[in-house]
């Protein structure tokens, strides 16, 4: 505790018990009292009795600056706040009487959670630390969106024209505090009196001070408990606090270290922009936030300025404050150099951005998509899982948890629907691939987004090859989540690899077809709502070539003959998640001639269309597996120890990591390289590249997988980590829509007839 606001702790103490309801009366003399050491100019102090805690704030003593220190505005506002719901300390009690303490105070709830005081958060891996900045940004934008009428805060600040007064309030504190001529800052001042924004009569109540070390965080959780320090707050443009939270990504590198941290990767600044101007319904097209961070740089000069100016003088508190000198410069020319950027719209940048650019649709969506995880999937996993642990011996193993068709519903209604299907939700395979990614990091997001499988390859066929009558009655329901579907195409006799091996039969009778054999392997069937399966089958005509001899078939679930008969097990998991997998049986199950897809022995030129994005978006959706399971392994080896170390610290397991990294940047480059070429050259063209993918992410998620089961011990194989089910399922990927070995042979033919080209076009 400091000795300059020492006060009559006892005075304090009788005050509180006779005011304050709930204050502890007794025993008396036991008020515990700290200052907060952190740099508010109020003093605060933390105040214990009794098991309770209280924090008060209160003026600074002395003779002070008109309009500084206002304490009574502060309990206004948050008693303002808190009562409209936005997450402030709760102000409990104003004292205007100077004899309790010296000064005027307040007393508000003590909030219990985390401060970080370094902007780069490094207490915390980067998901956790963007979506605590995502939680600022909504928190931001929540704050803005406040009426100043229906908070009963009109008055609060002085009207119209903030800019204005900020331009010419920041010019006059530092004129009156320069000592030597800055070329850059008067230009900045001038640019900025010369700029204001047409719209300077926008007003919303604003917090002056926005940062990140002025917010209580959840003790877990990417929450915000309370926003703390309203001393600076006003009415004014709220452009202005956003450019003032986001200015440190544009801070120069010469002058870090002057309570800035290292600018942040993640989360970028244009991915706070979009949230934040998708929380206020803004366009994310930004008019005039050049000027809004150039003022911010301004007034950062201007504060630095003054730090200089008192420590000439002998009158400064920080013990750096003779560096303040020599950041003044950088930062008014940072901000002339803001000035001139003609646009800030968030248009991303990722670390791929460069090589792999998402449409603007693509980044809202995604980033939408990255908040409807948090928000709603995240949370609802122990429930989900909880139900299918305890369904399993029951009746309703196969029907889904009502929670999830709830998840459905919200989803939906949010747009974030049908997003893998480029002609519905206007995505390129490219942003749908960072998309998808997204999703799977949680094993039944795919499907509360309606893009899963096999439901989006089903889709697929039926946007693509179906016709009219086929879309309306089978198409329609699938995309409207309706119902779902099943692909029967491998079977239990013959090596289904070689997809010419088919023998189910799909015989013309008259005006039906008739579907005799077996099928194995059919995912979601299992589901109650899975209505209509596509069969692959052979239709009589010997004398065609061997892909020409194979038709797909529309066969509704519950046409008499269909019958399931059993589920299989993978590694032992019935995989109720996914609908399980069953065999099927097909005796003399008759169908309308119209049920045919395309037309007969055009079975295989669908399998190809079916499967060119199909086959990728699992690899897309794994590599969101390997993130998350990358990220339970660095928890784990960050939290136990071994043999006097923590297990990250044992060089083979800081390798493991490393090399566990390395295999999901690589997968992912692929991933979205093939993604793009699908976009610029079609399915066929792209081939090689989606063959490519199919044996690389996966081979590289089971890896990462299998390092993380190894790193968290027995745990990793229990069914208290998503672990073994993750392998489990990665792992069939390697079989499923082909073996690794049938793409290698495809990979090896394209290779060799591109080098062939090449050395035609050598001769
Ligand atoms: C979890 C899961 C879900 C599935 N979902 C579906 C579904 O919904 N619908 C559906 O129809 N099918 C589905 N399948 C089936 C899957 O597509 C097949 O298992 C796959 O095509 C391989 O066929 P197969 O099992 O008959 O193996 P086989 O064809 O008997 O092949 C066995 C092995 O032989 C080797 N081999 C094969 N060809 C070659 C070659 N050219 N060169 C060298 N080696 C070779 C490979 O090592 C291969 O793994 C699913 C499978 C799993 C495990």
């Amino acid at each position: 505790a400091s000795c300059t606001h020492r006060f009559d702790q006892d005075s304090l103490e009788r005050y509180l018990g006779s005011r304050l309801p709930g204050f502890p009366r007794q025993p008396a003399g036991t008020l515990a009292v700290r200052q907060y050491s952190s740099g508010q100019s109020n003093p605060t102090f933390y105040l214990q009795k009794g098991g309770q805690a209280f924090v008060l704030r209160k003026k600074p003593h002395g003779p002070l600056l008109p309009r500084a220190h206002k304490v009574d505005r502060e309990y206004r506002v948050q008693k303002a706040l808190f009562s409209a719901g936005f997450p402030v300390p709760e102000p409990l009690l104003y004292c205007s009487d100077v004899s309790i303490i010296g000064t005027e105070f307040y007393v508000m709830q003590h909030v219990q959670g985390r401060i970080f005081r370094d902007i780069s958060l490094p207490e915390v891996g980067p998901a956790e630390r963007s979506a605590l900045y995502l939680a600022m940004i909504e928190t931001l934008a929540l704050l803005h969106s406040f009426d100043l009428q229906s908070l009963g805060l009109q008055g609060y600040g002085r009207g119209p024209g903030y800019c204005k007064r900020q331009v010419s309030t920041w010019k006059k504190q530092y004129d009156a505090a320069a000592h030597t001529d800055i070329p850059a800052m008067n230009k900045l001042a001038e640019w900025l009196a010369n700029n204001l924004p047409p719209d300077d009569s926008e007003e919303s109540l604003i917090h002056g001070d926005f940062r990140i070390d002025n917010i209580i965080f959840h003790p877990t959780q990417a929450r915000v408990l309370a926003v703390l320090d309203w001393e600076l707050s006003t009415t004014g443009h709220p452009l202005a606090d956003l450019a003032y939270t986001t200015q440190f990504y544009f801070w120069p590198a010469s002058i870090k270290g002057l309570g800035q941290g290292s600018i942040l990767e993640t989360p970028s600044f244009e991915e706070l922009v979009s949230t934040y101007c998708r929380c206020r319904r803004i366009s994310t097209t930004l008019s005039n936030f050049n000027f809004f961070l150039a003022l911010s740089y301004f007034k950062m000069a201007g504060i630095a300025q003054g730090v200089y100016a008192r420590y000439l003088i002998g009158n400064a508190s920080a013990e750096n404050s003779h560096e303040f000198a020599k950041v003044v410069k950088p930062l008014a020319e940072r901000g002339l150099e803001l000035s001139k950027r003609s646009s800030f719209s968030s248009t991303q940048h990722s670390t791929s951005g460069e090589l792999f650019h998402q449409s603007r649709k693509g980044q809202e969506i995604l980033l939408k998509v990255k908040q409807f995880m948090k928000q709603h999937i995240y949370p609802a996993e122990k429930e989900i899982i909880k139900y299918y642990t305890e369904c399993r011996n029951s009746e309703d193993r196969w029907k889904k948890p009502p929670l999830l068709e709830r998840l459905k519903e919200l989803a939906k209604a949010e747009g974030l629907w049908n997003l893998f299907l480029p002609d519905v939700s206007g995505l390129s395979q490219l942003d749908y691939a960072q998309i998808a990614e997204e999703t799977g990091r949680c094993v039944f997001a795919p499907e509360v987004f309606n893009c899963h499988a096999p439901d989006t390859g089903n889709m697929e066929v039926l946007h693509m090859y179906g016709t009219e009558e086929q879309k309306k009655e089978w198409l329609e329901p699938l995309l409207e989540g309706k119902i779902s579907s099943c692909f029967c195409m491998t079977e239990p006799d013959v090596a289904s690899s070689d997809a010419t091996n088919m023998q189910c039969t799909i015989e013309r009778e008259g005006n039906s077809y008739v579907i005799n054999g077996k099928k194995w392997w059919s995912s979601g069937a299992g589901n109650p709502n899975c209505k209509v399966a596509i069969v692959m089958g052979k239709t009589k005509n010997s004398s065609a070539s061997r892909y020409k001899q194979h038709s797909m078939i529309i066969v509704p679930m519950d046409t008499p003959g269909l019958k399931l008969i059993r589920p299989l097990s993978v590694f032992g998991y019935m995989d109720e998640i996914h609908g399980g997998h069953f065999e099927i049986h097909f005796n003399d199950v008759r169908v309308p001639v119209s049920n045919i897809i395309l037309g007969e022995g055009r079975g295989f030129e669908i399998a190809q269309g079916r499967l060119g994005p199909g086959r990728i978006h699992h690899c897309m959706r794994s590599l969101g597996a390997a993130e998350a399971a990358l990220e339970i392994l660095c928890q784990r080896a960050a939290q136990r120890q071994t043999f006097g170390k923590k297990l990250y610290q044992h060089e083979v397991v800081a390798h493991w990591i490393a090399e566990c990294r390395l295999s999901i940047e690589q997968a992912r480059l692929l991933t979205l390289q093939t993604a793009r070429k699908i976009d610029m050259l079609g399915n066929r063209r792209a081939r090689k590249e989606v063959a490519m993918t199919k044996v690389v992410v996966p081979r590289a998620v089971l890896k990462v997988i299998d390092c993380a089961v190894q790193v968290c011990g027995g745990a990793g194989v229990s069914q208290d980590f998503p672990l073994a089910f993750m392998f489990a399922y990665i792992r069939t990927l390697r079989l499923a829509d082909g073996p690794d070995e049938v793409h290698l042979s495809t990979i090896a033919r394209w290779e060799l007839l591109d080098q062939s080209k090449k050395l035609t076009a050598k001769i």
